[in-house]
């Protein structure tokens, strides 16, 4: 019927609110994904939208670094960066999941070209880091080990080991003997065992001497023992295998081509002249009808009035802005938490994890400040790269973001070198970014325990009288932009739904 055009095709991810807002004028408070879409979506109903953004550029946290980007953060100098033309660091957002529908129709829509983002690479490394000499070091502590050997030594002794018990009838697995039998078979497979089911030697964990022609078979190193293993660190939390596990982390997964920030790129195209830049809110007022929101910009203070609002500021931002919103919004702005992250871009001369040690993308795992080395996934065999030096959280973050960033930039260069001895002869320019402490941010993403779930995070999915609260600290998708992107929908469909007096709801309840 398509093919006839007798039906129309059906958008990849619907969203067709009926009715119309002409008229209304809607004030959107932060010009990130969330305020863009939001904005992008109420320009199809006939809304007029203004937005304010303090920063120079749209995008918020969807940030690409370039070469003369700049950055600010509490108690430090402007940072500016001197990357190569052509190369990025995403200092946001880096991956997008394939199962973030909205995400991904968003750059479908708006002509955003994605490619595959290498998530999971077996040939990247653990690096357990032991202070020297201390007890509890293990043989493998203060070296780099391929993850491969590790995850394949680990599912083949915890297979031995299991189906010893099983054979043995250590456990009451309550399993019948067909049952029982049938695990065994997985386990063998599952760990690679032999037909004595024992963990040996198996070229799933690579080789010393790779094989090649003639005679040349390959060599198999013999595995890490378990106890090796554990007294090496290498079971602790900071190598657990969460990218496979993890719904979010499984392949595929991709990138914007050129820079995560090709997505605010497309959004802000499609809003031109809507959005006021260096326009920073300083208090958002709703009056009996309408809202009244000061700001200032270039030109000094300012004021501006409107029907409705939607406001994406995040939270940590807008506890300090003067409102008048009611005690149960004020006290969930105030008192949810945001989590402390840090990344720092390194350009390097020579792509040398590449030239020198095959790995092409993924990530390489440490229990040191850096927390994770991430090698791109783009421009693979080309000259020079930027590796993001360490992309951590928390304390380390914390930690990190207290440091200068030349002293941020020594640090990544001290522990990087003990993964890649390349880095102080190959290293070229540094660039970090520290989002607890960068202004109009002051946080990573919003983190809530169930109880919170139940209570602060509540009292913002409903407006407060004409603001309404949108961004990713507004749904179950916090650190991802599908969180943006679906909480823009979301008060979208509850702003129409007001204005037009129909029941339309996002997601559809
Ligand atoms: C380190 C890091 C890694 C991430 N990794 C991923 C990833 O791999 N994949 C993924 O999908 N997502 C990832 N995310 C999450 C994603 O970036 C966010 O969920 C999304 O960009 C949030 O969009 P937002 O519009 O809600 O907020 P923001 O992008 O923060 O937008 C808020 C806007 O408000 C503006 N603003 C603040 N204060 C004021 C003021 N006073 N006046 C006016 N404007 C103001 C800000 O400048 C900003 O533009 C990551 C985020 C971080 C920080």
């Amino acid at each position: 019927m398509m093919a006839m055009d007798l039906l129309r095709k059906a958008p990849v991810h619907p969203f067709v609110p009926e009715g119309r807002g002409d008229g209304k004028h809607v004030l959107i408070l932060g010009a990130g994904l969330a305020g863009m879409a939001a904005a992008y979506e109420l320009g199809k109903l006939g809304y007029r939208c203004t937005i304010l953004e303090a920063r120079d550029r749209a995008g918020g946290r969807c940030w690409s670094v370039r070469k003369g980007s700049t950055h600010n953060e509490t108690g430090q100098p402007e940072q500016r960066a001197s990357f190569d033309e052509g190369l990025y660091f995403n200092a946001g957002p880096s991956r997008i999941p394939h199962h973030h529908a909205l995400t991904l129709h968003y750059c479908r829509e708006l002509k955003v070209p994605i490619e595959v983002y290498n998530n999971i690479n077996e040939s990247a490394y653990y690096f357990s880091e032991g202070a020297a000499g201390a007890t509890g070091n293990g043989p493998l502590t203060n070296r780099k080990v391929r993850i491969r050997e590790i995850h394949n030594d680990l599912r083949g002794w915890i297979s031995e080991l299991l189906a010893k018990a099983i054979d043995q009838n250590k456990i009451d697995t309550g399993m019948t003997k067909e049952e029982g039998q049938k695990l065994l078979e997985y386990l063998r497979a599952e760990g690679g065992l032999d037909i004595d089911k024992l963990y040996k030697a198996s070229a799933r964990r690579g080789y010393m001497e790779p094989p090649g022609a003639g005679e040349k078979a390959g060599r198999i190193a013999d595995p890490y023992r378990l106890s090796e293993i554990i007294a090496s660190g290498l079971l602790d939390p900071d190598f657990y295998n969460v990218a496979e596990y993890t719904y979010e982390l499984q392949m595929t997964l991709f990138q914007a081509v050129g820079g995560m920030d090709k997505i605010a790129e497309a959004l802000q195209k499609q809003l031109a002249g809507l959005i006021h830049y260096r326009a920073e809110v300083q208090a958002i007022h709703n009056l009996a009808e309408g809202v009244k929101v000061d700001y200032k910009d270039r030109d000094g203070a300012q004021s501006i009035q409107a029907d409705l609002c939607i406001c994406t500021i995040p939270l940590p931002v807008l506890s300090n802005i003067d409102h008048n919103f009611a005690s149960d919004a004020s006290r969930a702005i105030d008192n949810i938490a945001y989590v402390s992250t840090g990344k720092i871009g390194l350009q390097f001369r020579r792509r040398f994890w590449e030239q020198d040690e095959q790995i092409y993308g993924g990530i390489t795992h440490t229990n040191n400040q850096l927390t994770q080395i991430f090698y791109p996934s783009n421009d693979y065999l080309s000259g020079k790269g930027i590796l993001v030096g360490y992309y951590n959280f928390n304390e380390k973050a914390r930690m990190t973001g207290e440091l200068s960033y030349s002293r941020r930039q020594e640090l990544a260069l001290e522990k990087g070198s003990l993964i890649h001895p390349q880095y102080r002869q190959e290293f070229e320019t540094a660039f970090s970014v520290s989002w607890q402490k960068t202004r109009y941010n002051l946080g990573g993403w919003a983190i809530y325990s169930a109880e919170e779930r139940q209570t602060l995070y509540r009292a913002l999915l409903t407006p407060d009288k004409q603001v309404y609260f949108a961004g990713e600290h507004l749904t179950y998708l916090n650190a991802w932009m599908a969180g943006a992107f679906e909480s823009a929908r979301s008060v979208v469909a509850a702003l129409h739904s007001r204005v037009t007096g129909q029941r339309f709801s996002y997601p559809a309840s």
